[in-house]
């Protein structure tokens, strides 16, 4: 049986990124990360790092920050279309057409920009002391005694642990062991996404950052260069649309028993992206922009991956529900704790997270009521993002490429969100 301090359950970037901030801010402790993956490889495709993120990166690891400062980058330009592949807004003439880095960078002290999901995963896993991340670890049961927690793993050793931050993803298996209050709610959205290497003939250039969305017919859709010469894709269809193509997707099986299948194979999620999935992203796809749809057919499959959009609503965040999201020596972070609409924000709030969690630890050491008072500072700020990316998400699938938009210039983050930010964040001594 293995012992340790705190064990974080989920090597995503939460888990990481706090897994880091406790080595940093209390390097006593003995920290695990339990990851049910086999390895990292590389999936996903690209996300947006804002001030809140890069912040609460450069919080715990200022070192650490500067390589995302030489990685991150903007686009040079951010064109919409409409369906037919038509260009509606070339952003590149709009001040929304990027990050206005420099700016931030000179107000702030962090510079904005753009990353693939696996580079910001592959920078956090790098920093940690090597034997921290357990790899093949799928948590199927833990249970709460008087002295600490016991965390069960098919195939591998039991753990005992003093305390738990659980930090696996959305459909939490910690979250419905421990607090029993059921899945996400499905949006009516399913999600593809991909990265691939960029090719030749495929009618996007190598050189430059561009990136383009495509709207309208209720369907939004994005694709952009990234790092290394790759491309990624984001493909997003409401339920009306997939099923009068005929795809099939049982929301309720995949966010409840198939998922908790696969955690307690031990089965490596990656393996769920098979060529079943690309070809229903490619069914989902079918009408739609054939700038888009050359890219999509030519993704390996198994680099694609599918998923439904679940969220949990902002009130249940609310200080009147008072219902918390952590129970005796556990607490979560990240999607786990509140999941949101894909509007941006939600990476960034994972991140957000991991200092103020650090720096609870650090002031009022390990215990429940720690992880009670974090959950409590945190809450009000949470439900007010939740809330703002519950109405600005919706805003995505309409007919009207113009009005979606209209939308997009809303997206964060603008100076108030920043200054908001401000007021919630919490200075951590290393
Ligand atoms: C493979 C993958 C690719 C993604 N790609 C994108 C992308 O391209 N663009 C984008 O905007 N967002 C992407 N996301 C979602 C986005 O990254 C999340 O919203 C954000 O990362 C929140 O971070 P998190 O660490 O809280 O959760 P996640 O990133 O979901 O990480 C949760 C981690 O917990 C692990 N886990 C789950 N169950 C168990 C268990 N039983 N035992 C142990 N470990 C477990 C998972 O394998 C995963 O590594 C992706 C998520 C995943 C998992």
């Amino acid at each position: 049986m293995t012992s340790v301090d705190v064990a974080v359950i989920g090597g995503g970037p939460a888990g990481l990124l706090v897994a880091l901030g406790l080595i940093k801010t209390n390097p006593s402790l003995r920290i695990k990360v339990f990851e049910r993956a086999q390895r990292y490889r590389e999936c996903g495709a690209g996300i947006s790092l804002h001030v809140n993120g890069l912040k609460s990166i450069k919080a715990i690891c200022p070192e650490l920050y500067k390589q995302f400062e030489a990685r991150t980058f903007e686009f040079e330009t951010f064109d919409e279309c409409n369906q037919a592949g038509e260009v509606v807004t070339e952003r590149s003439s709009l001040p929304a057409a990027n990050m206005q880095s420099e700016q931030r960078l000179q107000e702030y002290g962090v510079k904005p920009g753009f990353m693939g999901w696996s580079d910001i995963q592959k920078l956090f896993y790098q920093a940690l002391p090597q034997d921290v991340v357990q790899f093949g670890h799928a948590l199927a049961d833990i249970r709460e005694h008087a002295h600490g927690v016991t965390l069960s793993f098919p195939g591998q050793p039991g753990v005992e642990a003093s305390h738990v931050i659980a930090a696996d993803g959305y459909f939490s298996p910690t979250r419905e062991i421990i607090m029993q209050d059921g899945p996400p709610a499905f949006q009516n959205i399913l999600l593809w996404r991909a990265r691939m290497p960029w090719q030749e003939g495929l009618g996007f250039p190598r050189e430059g950052r561009w990136a383009r969305s495509f709207i309208g017919a209720k369907t939004y859709s994005n694709i952009y260069t990234l790092q290394n010469g790759t491309v990624g894709w984001v493909l997003s269809v409401p339920t009306a649309v997939y099923e009068q193509r005929g795809v099939q997707f049982d929301a309720l099986a995949f966010a409840t028993s198939k998922q908790r299948r696969e955690a307690a194979s031990g089965q490596d999620i990656l393996k769920s992206s098979t060529e079943e999935q690309h070809q229903r992203a490619l069914q989902a796809a079918e009408g739609l922009a054939p700038q888009l749809l050359t890219w999509i057919k030519a993704s390996d499959p198994d680099g694609v991956i599918e998923h439904g959009l679940f969220t949990r609503p902002s009130s249940l965040l609310e200080p009147a529900a008072d219902k918390g999201w952590g129970k005796g020596r556990v607490t979560f972070i990240g999607d786990a704790a509140h999941a949101t609409r894909p509007t941006g924000l939600g990476l960034n709030m994972a991140l957000e997270d991991c200092p103020e969690l650090a720096w609870f630890i650090q002031e009022q050491g390990l215990s429940a009521d720690t992880f009670r008072a974090f959950e409590k500072d945190r809450a009000p700020r949470v439900a007010q993002i939740v809330r703002q990316e519950e109405g600005r998400g919706s805003l995505a699938y309409k007919d009207d490429v113009k009005e979606v938009s209209n939308r997009n210039e809303l997206l964060p983050m603008k100076p108030d969100e920043f200054e908001r930010f401000k007021e919630t964040e919490r200075a951590i001594k290393i």
